[in-house]
């Protein structure tokens, strides 16, 4: 497991002290790399900010003693599983939707690669549109590239889409939320 260590032997755990002798199992935290015990140690899962377009230096690391989990990490999980909530009723408008009432429409395409199907495009792409405090993505385009893969073909889903804030009206089709469409 990233961050293991040998005990050293002047070191107690920088969370709860417990003393050298009656330590197992130690690891040094990614960022202060102060020794915890097992009970203390804030593990962090690899794939725990996957949906970031780039993952920062200081939550790329397996284990954290608690405070540093506490000051860097934590704030930073519920940051993304916030984003995460919202991106689950992002609307998504393919291209041609032109009944749409967009009132802010974001210059800065979004795209997203080699996902395994389109509804993991569709959300990654509402993540990151999500993470702008938009509530849309409009012009969608999805493309499924087939690969081969050992001999089987599989599909590798590409997709891009612009972050939009739009209004939905009562005159025309409400936008269904990305979240009933998969
Ligand atoms: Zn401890
Ligand atoms: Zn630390």
């Amino acid at each position: 497991m990233p961050g293991t260590s040998e005990r050293t032997p002047e070191e107690s755990c920088t969370t709860c002290h417990e003393p050298k002798a009656t330590l197992k199992n130690t690891s040094l935290c990614g960022l202060c790399q102060r020794m915890s015990c097992k009970a203390c140690t804030q593990f962090l899962e690899p794939d725990s900010f996957s949906f970031l377009e780039k993952i920062p230096e200081h939550l790329r690391h397996g284990a954290y003693c608690r405070a540093c989990y506490e000051e860097k990490v934590a704030p930073e999980l519920a940051a993304y599983a916030e984003a995460m909530e919202r991106a689950k009723h992002i609307y998504i408008f393919y291209k041609k939707h032109e009944y749409l009432r967009v009132i802010q429409r974001s210059r800065k395409i979004l795209s997203v690669r080699d996902c395994k199907d389109r509804k993991e495009v569709l959300l990654r792409l509402a993540f990151l549109a999500a993470q702008q405090s938009f509530n849309a993505l409009v012009d969608v385009e999805l493309v499924p590239e087939k690969v081969r893969n050992f001999g089987y073909q599989t599909s590798n889903w590409t997709g891009t889409g612009f972050p939009a804030e739009v209004k939905p009206d009562d005159d025309v089709p409400y936008p269904i939320p990305s979240s009933q469409k998969y």
